[in-house]
């Protein structure tokens, strides 16, 4: 088997964006000002953050800025590399799971809209206070979900009811991005695109595009059909250029996708049920 996900080709990724004139911008700026040509680049350190920093500095040394972010749990927070990442001028924003948190947290069950109705509220009130913890430290401006793919609630429902704009945030990537326009491509479980083990990390797009591997969407770049505008949501957690780490994430990616996929058949089972 042929090694994909290494540091190697993630640099001749960069590389091939900038042949084809590629501008690459993080959520924020392109949000500010987006450029005509454009990858947007999004890293969800959804943990393993010295990955991060590698790929930050890798990116760097590029003349490459991405948004980077990080969850409030020990397998993410780490305030001395956020700040490393932060000082090579990288934007750092918060991968939230509030309702994920708050409902493993306070224990509770859901069993009606009432239910529901506080477990939004109390989501929201968490989601409040880890942004304020993060603006201790950093200039908040745009936040993203976490995909939380073993709980039976979407991180998104908060804002059924409350409004991030009101807490200064100016984008969700979920929502402010028109992905008809942007072509979204994730290596969410290291699988490009693959929605049979993405259950959250996914949007509604007409673009269809099949792109299996990272040499498949170098090419595609270097073919003059790629779209002009792209966001390219890369794990770091995903991506080693050590044998050993690579074999032991590549086996257990290996299971969890086949967690994944039961996972999925049952709830699209109980939604035609
Ligand atoms: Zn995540």
């Amino acid at each position: 088997m042929q090694r994909d996900f290494t540091l190697n080709i993630y640099m001749k990724l960069l590389q091939a964006l900038k042949v084809k004139k590629y501008t690459t911008q993080t959520v924020l700026d392109f949000l500010l000002n987006p450029q005509n040509k454009v990858v947007i680049l999004r890293h969800d350190v959804d943990r393993k953050p010295k990955n991060a920093l590698i790929m930050a500095r890798l990116e760097n040394s590029l003349g490459v800025k991405a948004s980077y972010y990080f969850r409030i749990v020990p397998e993410s927070y780490n305030l001395e590399i956020m700040n490393k990442i932060a000082e090579l001028g990288h934007e750092i924003g918060y991968h939230y799971e509030d309702v994920d948190m708050v409902i493993n947290n306070y224990k509770l069950r859901i069993r009606n809209d009432e239910d529901y109705q506080k477990l939004v509220d109390l989501a929201y009130e968490n989601f409040y206070k880890n942004l304020k913890m993060l603006r201790e430290n950093f200039d908040v401006k745009t936040v993203c979900m976490h995909g939380s793919p073993r709980s039976k609630y979407d991180n998104k429902i908060i804002w059924e009811k409350y409004n991030y704009r009101d807490l200064e945030i100016i984008c969700e990537p979920y929502f402010d991005v028109d992905y008809n326009e942007v072509f979204y491509l994730t290596d969410a479980s290291r699988a490009w695109n693959n929605n049979k083990v993405n259950r959250r990390d996914r949007v509604n797009s007409d673009f269809k595009f099949d792109i299996n591997s990272s040499k498949e969407f170098i090419k595609f770049i270097q073919s003059n059909n790629s779209p002009l505008k792209i966001m390219l949501n890369v794990h770091p957690h995903n991506w080693t250029n050590s044998m050993i780490g690579w074999t032991i994430i590549g086996l257990w990616q290996f299971i969890k996708n086949i967690a994944k996929r039961i996972i999925i058949k049952q709830s699209e089972s109980l939604h035609n049920a």
